[in-house]
């Protein structure tokens, strides 16, 4: 049985649907939620009234997948629920989300369709409840994690759903941070390895309440990125960066940019109002951007950045060696400097393949006159190691992590007081 369901009280009738399939059939049931994503890229490409077509083929589709075992409905675009009858365990439940899988893969090749990708969450009566509220949320919270670690489906636990839960709570805490003053920059230095001088900071985002850190930046940046908060976040990165570093007798700093950022239309306004606001010398401002953002779109990226330089600003690509930039990307790639990544570093006296990896792209950027900075180095051995193989520059806990802008100053007095040297220890 498949019913397509009208615009609105799609819930309610979802609902009242789940209730009679669970009061009708005693046996243990499976309700599978499953959730189509990139529905926008999938409108934009073949039109609304096509994509409707080819979901509403979907939901016959899966309704044959499972002969008849329960309802399919397609209650919201792109996600459809099915309860599956005589689902004993978890691996039938398994089998079943398999099966759609499978027939969403065949319909959407059939039909020329080859991004679309879905994700299943599942919930089993008894076991996670018997309710059709209670199932269903528990269903979405399930598909929730399967679609954030890319997995085509996933089975309820508790475990997933704090997990999920969590994020959501971030999400809605990150919307406020930035007007309760809760972000800050903090700086990390960038040595001269040839004669220890600091020439300058990389600014790195804090968010702290109370002194104590609530996420790390792996964290709440890519929530910013995915709300859309990541154009202000930027432009208190930048400005706040830039008047620091005034502060600290024009010291360059670099600012890191997400991919989003880089190609928004306005980005190169943003680098303008944010330099000329602070009288910042463009050249005193680095841009760094990751391999991986640039490799993405790789033209567009390019001619933005392209243009930044034109504004005299410096670019760098961010954690080099994992985005596999092939050698004739590399040649094209319009940056003034590397940071070679830091899982390369940290490993390069251990692991022979890292240390060659880290030899070649020194010999590279050589070629081409780019700058290179190492970063995560954290001990004096990969140091000198990085001094013979010609690295300029180098980042990381061996010097000191990303310091508050008070504690930076007093970092940088100290320093300057004592003897300078490609050593360290003392
Ligand atoms: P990244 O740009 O690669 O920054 C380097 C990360 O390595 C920083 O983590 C830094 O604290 C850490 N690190 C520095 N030295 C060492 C070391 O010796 N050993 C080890 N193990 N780690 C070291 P953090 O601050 O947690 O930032 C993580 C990532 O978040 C950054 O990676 C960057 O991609 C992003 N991020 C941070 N601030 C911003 C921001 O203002 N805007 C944007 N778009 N991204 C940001
Ligand atoms: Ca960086
Ligand atoms: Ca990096």
């Amino acid at each position: 049985m498949y019913a397509p369901a009208t615009a609105d009280a799609r819930y309610q009738q979802l609902l009242a649907m789940l209730a009679d399939a669970l009061d009708s059939t005693p046996t243990s049931q499976a309700l599978l939620l499953i959730e189509v994503s990139d529905l926008s890229e999938l409108h934009a490409r073949i039109g609304f009234a096509q994509s409707a077509a080819l979901m509403q083929a979907l939901g016959v589709h899966f309704a044959s997948a499972l002969q008849r075992r329960g309802p399919v409905v397609h209650f919201r675009d792109g996600s459809f629920c099915a309860l599956v009858s005589d689902t004993r365990n978890i691996d039938q439940a398994r089998l079943a989300a398999d099966k759609l899988s499978l027939r969403m893969k065949e319909v959407l090749t059939r039909a020329g369709v080859h991004t679309l990708a879905a994700h299943i969450g599942i919930a089993l009566t008894p076991l996670h409840g018997t309710e059709p509220e209670e199932l269903l949320r528990k269903a979405l919270l399930a598909a929730t994690a399967a679609r954030k670690h890319e997995l085509d489906m996933q089975i309820f636990n508790e475990g997933c759903a704090a997990e999920v839960l969590q994020h959501w709570a971030l999400t809605e805490a990150f919307t406020t941070a930035l007007d309760a003053g809760e972000l800050s920059m903090f700086y990390q230095p960038k040595v001269r390895i040839a004669d220890g001088c600091c020439t300058g900071a990389e600014a790195l985002m804090r968010w702290l309440r109370d002194g104590q850190s609530v996420a790390s930046p792996d964290i709440f940046i890519p929530i910013a990125e995915k709300s859309g908060l990541i154009h202000t976040t930027t432009w208190f990165a930048l400005s706040n960066a830039l008047r620091q570093a005034a502060s600290l007798g024009s010291l360059p700093v670099a600012v890191n940019i997400s991919p989003a950022v880089l190609l928004h239309r306005e980005f190169l306004d943003m680098v303008r109002s944010a330099t000329s606001n602070w009288r910042t010398q463009a050249g005193h401002l680095t841009l760094e951007i990751t391999e991986g953002a640039l490799i993405a779109d790789f033209d567009k990226a390019s001619s933005r950045l392209s243009r930044l330089r034109d504004l005299g600003v410096r670019v760098s690509i961010d954690d080099f060696g994992t985005g596999y930039s092939s050698l004739s990307y590399f040649k094209k790639i319009p940056a003034d400097e590397l940071k070679i990544d830091k899982s390369f570093v940290s490993r390069m006296l251990q692991e022979p393949a890292d240390r060659r990896l880290v030899e070649t792209i020194v010999m590279l950027a050589q070629q081409r006159r780019l700058e290179i900075v190492a970063e995560g180095v954290e001990d004096q051995a990969t140091l000198e190691a990085l001094a013979s193989i010609g690295c300029d520059y180098a980042q990381g806990y061996l010097f000191a992590p990303a310091l508050h802008a008070d504690a930076f100053r007093r970092w940088l007095a100290g320093r300057n007081l004592r003897p300078r040297g490609v050593t360290e220890s003392e």
